[in-house]
């Protein structure tokens, strides 16, 4: 059996995978692939399916199947699997990192400095201790982010359309109580019909002046003009983001004040590669039977 492995891994994958058949990168023989190993940079749509005629198993190494399309898979007779139980420790500590980074002035300083500046009056700091968070989606990333922001003495708040409890972890609670008295909003959903374009002008008017808005979930979740104009305005403290409509990201957003800008590095921690290795090969061995 061929295996194509389109996207980037940890390096002891391939050895890894190699008693399971015939390890490819070449995107050239995707026709004799009868499997096909993904992460986020390589869609597979319906042209790609198309092109694979032996294809019988995709595996995306991450959270979500939102850039195959599964649909198409499906009807082909194709499984598709991803590793959702990888990458939550990674994504939460990047979300961490870009909450904490915004009242920190952390870019706004680092860049400063190298232009010359020294903004020591200017750049004043606001602390997370004390501070509200509010979780939208109460999943396996936004659980392991709770339970740091709590150890920071954040006050936590959750809201998910499909989850009513979480224990201690956080307070459940509405969306609009969420948006209009949190003060730093981290946003946890799957990319889905109903999440697209859920944080917009009516939501972002309903959040507190000055707030914090973290995505590490998809892009399409927020929408992005509205989400610029908040930041022109300065009724929204900073966005700070990992994902993008289109990656990696043109317009406005890249000279916004208070954008803060990651390139989907969400699950791209070496500890992580190394677990999304140990997901992938268990799923082979289940589909292979060894
Ligand atoms: P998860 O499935 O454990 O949690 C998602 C939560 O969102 C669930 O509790 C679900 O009930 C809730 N939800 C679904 N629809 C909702 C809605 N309409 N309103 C409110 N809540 C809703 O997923 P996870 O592992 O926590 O991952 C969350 C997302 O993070 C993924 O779907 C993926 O898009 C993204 N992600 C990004 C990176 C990155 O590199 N930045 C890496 C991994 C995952």
């Amino acid at each position: 059996m061929v295996i194509l492995l389109a996207d980037a891994f940890a390096p002891d994958l391939p050895g890894r995978l190699a008693p399971f058949g015939e390890l490819t990168t070449d995107m050239n023989r995707v026709g004799e692939a009868e499997v096909i190993i993904v992460r986020s940079k390589t869609k597979v749509d319906k042209a790609m399916i198309d092109k694979a005629h032996k294809l019988k198993y995709i595996i995306r190494g991450g959270v979500g199947v939102d850039t195959i399309d599964v649909e198409y898979a499906k009807q082909k007779g194709i499984a598709v699997d991803n590793t959702p139980e990888a990458s939550s420790l990674a994504v939460a500590e990047l979300a961490f990192a870009l909450m904490i980074s915004m009242p920190n002035h952390i870019a706004e300083a680092d860049a400063s400095m190298k232009q010359g500046k020294w903004l020591k009056k200017e750049l004043e700091r606001t602390e997370l201790g004390g501070k509200t968070l509010g979780l939208v989606g109460i999943g396996r990333i936004a659980r392991e982010l709770a339970a740091r922001a709590q150890a920071f003495g954040m006050k936590v708040l959750a809201y998910d359309k499909y989850v009513k409890e979480c224990g201690d972890l956080a307070e459940m609670t509405s969306l609009d109580k969420l948006l209009s008295t949190s003060d730093f909003i981290s946003l946890h959903t799957p990319l889905t019909d109903e999440t697209r374009g859920m944080i917009n002008a009516a939501s972002l008017a309903k959040m507190k002046k000055g707030a914090y808005l973290i995505n590490t979930c998809r892009g399409p979740v927020v929408k992005l003009d509205d989400v610029v104009a908040a930041l022109k305005e300065g009724r929204l403290g900073g966005y700070a983001t990992d994902v993008y409509d289109k990656e990696p990201p043109e317009g406005a957003l890249l000279t916004a004040p208070h954008a803060v800008l990651t390139p989907h590095i969400g699950a791209s921690t070496e500890e992580n590669l190394l677990r999304l290795g140990d997901s992938i090969v268990a799923r082979m061995k289940t589909y292979t039977k060894k």
